[in-house]
């Protein structure tokens, strides 16, 4: 009874181990859970085949020693690899002669157990099971030894050590006649060793690490989804299928003239039972080499794709530099060539001073007009300076929102102002309409609201050469904000411009992307701008978006959530900006 318990418990325990241990490396697939999948496989084989048999027939079943122990025996490869693959830096030059205790222990079970197994496998398991217990008490020793240093606790080497104590435990236990099942050691070690297998997959996740969701490429997630419970199919459909065809061959051998007491001729049962098992281990590895190849084909694929990515950003990044150097160059040689006609001037009525009174005044207009150029060159320089170094400040992570009251309508006339000069001066209609319900007093970054606006409005005005540029601004109400009331602020500005054409619509708000540059070529630009808006937009909860027609305009829609100050309403901004635009 106790046996038989113990027979169901030992595969139990290691298909339940299997499947975790495969489920962890589908999630993350590392060397250490194909080892992990390799020990409880082979221990699986063995386990299995002379577990069904005893459970079938009811005595161990006569088979050379080398299938017997097959499975065990080949566990001790991949267990030793799971050791040695963890090694790393210091570690793996350390070593502590007190690692070396099992070895006496060991020759001696060795020649305690000389009269069962047969040579070759007492050797064999001899040798194996020292050098295991000796690496994993080594790389206890070394944890215990650095404990202070922040190294990692050697799960894989607790759990290899452990499993060589038990299996010492019931393998010297089993050599010793015992009064019963209950008292023999080897009852309480085979109980302690099986529960390892469900450890296995637990102590190689604790040491290699929580597998990162987010790194998973779509693919190899997919393949996952599929191969975790077509595995775990086969593997059930074998185990069952292989003892149902091992019952059915007991009763067809029963049915025939074999004496119940000749279990030489079940042989045939264990030699399928093997074979059984020895086809789901092959079965388990290809599994391994389709993740393996998968995994890799999907590594590659992102690698390609990374480079891909990366080249195009190094090609933009190139253009940006030559473009910027340009934009640098021209206002800073305005400003040296203003003032140089300033100076020009200047020396020479200091030197030759006009008599005429209209002479003096047409020098000074024209030395304000120099003046006035490099005032506007300045401007220029400054904002082309300040993209880049917002730019910078973002990419880094530094660029914070600072948030604080505001008046809408005062900062809708500030832009309104600025903007309508430069539409009249290349000839453009520039409209507003302001919903009159909006409340005026809000909270936020004014700062940052300002820039984005005027971001998308000096576009329009830059890329419409005739027709008009129209922003209207509307309310949506949002329930709250950090904990009071909030407006989403819908901002659409419409120009009659050059338009977009639709495939450049996803890369207008990449960095350093400029569209279209044989019609833009004398624009001025930096391809920064709407990348700096929309990550400005999407630090204070807004968004952006644009429809466009290409050759006939675009609309930029700009939504930002504001908390609401106070109940006064903007009123009929619309009408007092016309009076105020009428009375310059
Ligand atoms: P910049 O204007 O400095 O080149 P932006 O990031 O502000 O950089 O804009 C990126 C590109 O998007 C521009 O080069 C231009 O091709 C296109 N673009 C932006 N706004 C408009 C618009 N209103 N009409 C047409 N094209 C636009």
């Amino acid at each position: 009874m106790l046996e038989q318990f113990l027979n169901i418990y030992a595969i139990a325990t290691c298909v339940l181990g299997l499947m975790i241990c495969m489920h962890f490396y589908m999630d993350d697939p590392k060397r250490d859970y194909e080892y992990g999948i390799m020990i409880l496989l082979c221990n699986l084989l063995s386990n299995y085949y002379w577990g069904a048999y005893v459970l079938l027939i009811g005595s161990d079943p006569n088979v050379s020693s080398f299938s017997a122990y097959f499975g065990w025996n080949i566990s001790y490869i991949p267990m030793m690899l799971i050791l040695t693959n963890r090694l790393k830096g210091e570690e793996k030059r350390f070593f502590s002669p007190l690692c070396l205790i099992p070895v006496p222990i060991n020759i001696a079970q060795f020649i305690l157990y000389l009269q069962f197994g047969g040579l070759f496998n007492n050797i064999w398991e001899g040798l194996w099971c020292t050098a295991i217990a000796c690496a994993g008490l080594n790389g206890l020793i070394y944890y215990w030894k650095n404990r202070k240093n922040n190294v990692t606790f050697p799960y894989e080497c607790l759990v290899c050590f452990a499993y060589m104590f038990f299996e010492y435990g019931m393998w010297t236990g089993s050599c010793f006649e015992w009064p019963g099942e209950w008292s023999d050691p080897f009852t309480y070690f085979s109980i302690l060793l099986y529960s390892l297998y469900l450890f296995i997959p637990f102590a190689i996740r604790k040491e290699t690490g929580r597998a990162r969701k987010e790194n998973k490429e779509d693919v190899f997630m997919h393949l996952g989804s599929v191969i975790r419970p077509f595995y775990t199919v086969v593997v059930f459909l074998c185990l069952v299928g292989g003892y149902v065809l091992a019952a059915w061959m007991k009763n067809a051998l029963d049915q025939g003239m074999v004496s119940p007491d000749d279990y030489d001729t079940y042989r045939i049962i264990a030699v399928m039972l093997f074979v059984f098992t020895v086809v789901l281990l092959l079965f388990s590895i290809g599994i391994i080499v389709i993740v393996r190849f998968a995994r890799r084909a999907a590594e590659s694929d992102e690698l390609r794709r990374a480079k891909a990515i990366a080249d195009h950003s190094n090609a933009a990044k190139s253009d940006f530099l030559a473009n910027m150097s340009h934009e640098i160059r021209t206002p800073i040689n305005a400003v040296l060539g203003m003032n140089e006609m300033i100076l020009r001037e200047s020396l020479q009525s200091r030197d030759d001073p006009p008599g005429d009174k209209n002479k003096a005044r047409d020098i000074f207009a024209n030395i304000c007009n120099y003046a006035g150029n490099i005032e506007s060159a300045g401007t220029n320089l400054l904002s082309i300076i300040n993209d880049i170094l917002d730019f910078s400040k973002i990419e880094a992570g530094k660029l914070e929102i600072v948030e604080g009251e505001y008046r809408l309508s005062s900062v809708l006339n500030d832009l309104c102002n600025v903007i309508s000069f430069k539409a009249r001066d290349k000839g453009l209609e520039f409209s507003i309409d302001v919903d009159a319900s909006l409340p005026d007093g809000l909270y936020g970054d004014e700062v940052r609201f300002r820039q984005v606006v005027t971001n998308i409005l000096n576009n329009a005005v830059k890329y419409t050469k005739e027709g008009s540029v129209h922003m209207s601004v509307r309310g949506e109400w949002a329930a709250q904000l950090n904990g009071r009331e909030a407006v989403y602020l819908v901002i659409k500005v419409k120009d009659t411009g050059i338009g977009i054409k639709e495939e450049d619509i996803d890369k207008l708000f990449t960095k350093f992307e400029r569209m279209d540059l044989e019609t833009n070529s004398t624009v001025e630009g930096t391809g920064l701008g709407l990348a700096i808006t929309r990550s400005l937009l999407t630090m204070m909860g807004g968004s952006i978006s644009v429809e466009s027609v290409y050759g006939q305009g675009s609309e930029f829609t700009v939504t930002l959530p504001q908390t609401v100050l106070s109940d006064e309403s903007v009123g009929d901004f619309k009408s007092k900006y016309e009076q105020s635009m009428l009375e310059r």
